[in-house]
């Protein structure tokens, strides 16, 4: 496996600093920060900067098609992932996370155990958890959409981000705050 040499980007979202890693197969891992004082640019401000980096580039506009609620872009179009990031868990996780990203798009959310069954082992709810825990790639790979069969909403970034989760559920229309 050849090694990816990998850049950052750095952006104000609505949520937080999004730090952005990528190589020029596809992005690496995407961080939502919330520690002030970290140089960041804006949406705009890196399409600019950073108009030649195809990969970014597609991130970006991605990320602000979906902020400004343009979620019928957002469904058609798709940053590209670098295929380390698959390899890397195994694939039950790989499955697990391409699944949720195709087929759970925004304004609709899934079980822990219904994306389990998605991916042929219905008993896995668990392992889905921890696919949601271990994801580098939030919001590109939805995690926020993942929750419990009762209808609460279950963790994000372990509990400790759980707010972001409630905002980017009611962003997207699939709960009322
Ligand atoms: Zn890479």
């Amino acid at each position: 496996m050849n090694l990816c040499s990998v850049l950052n980007c750095c952006l104000k979202a609505p949520i937080g600093i999004l730090n952005i890693s990528y190589c020029g197969k596809g992005i690496h891992s995407i961080e939502i920060s919330q520690i002030l004082g970290i140089a960041a640019l804006t949406f705009d401000g890196a399409l600019q900067k950073f108009s030649s980096d195809k990969v970014l580039m597609e991130c970006v506009q991605w990320l602000k098609l979906y902020f400004d609620s343009e979620f019928e872009a957002v469904k058609k179009s798709f940053p590209s992932i670098c295929p380390t990031i698959f390899a890397s868990k195994g694939k039950f996780t790989a499955c697990v996370w391409k699944t949720l990203a195709s087929k759970v798009p925004p304004g609709e959310t899934v079980s822990y155990g219904a994306l389990a069954a998605l991916c042929g082992n219905e008993g896995a709810g668990r392992a889905v958890g921890t696919a949601m825990a271990t994801n580098p790639i939030p919001l590109v790979v939805p995690c926020h959409r993942v929750i419990r069969s009762d209808g609460t909403l279950g963790q994000y970034s372990r509990g400790k981000k759980n707010d972001i989760k409630e905002w980017l559920l009611a962003h997207e229309g699939a709960i009322h705050s």
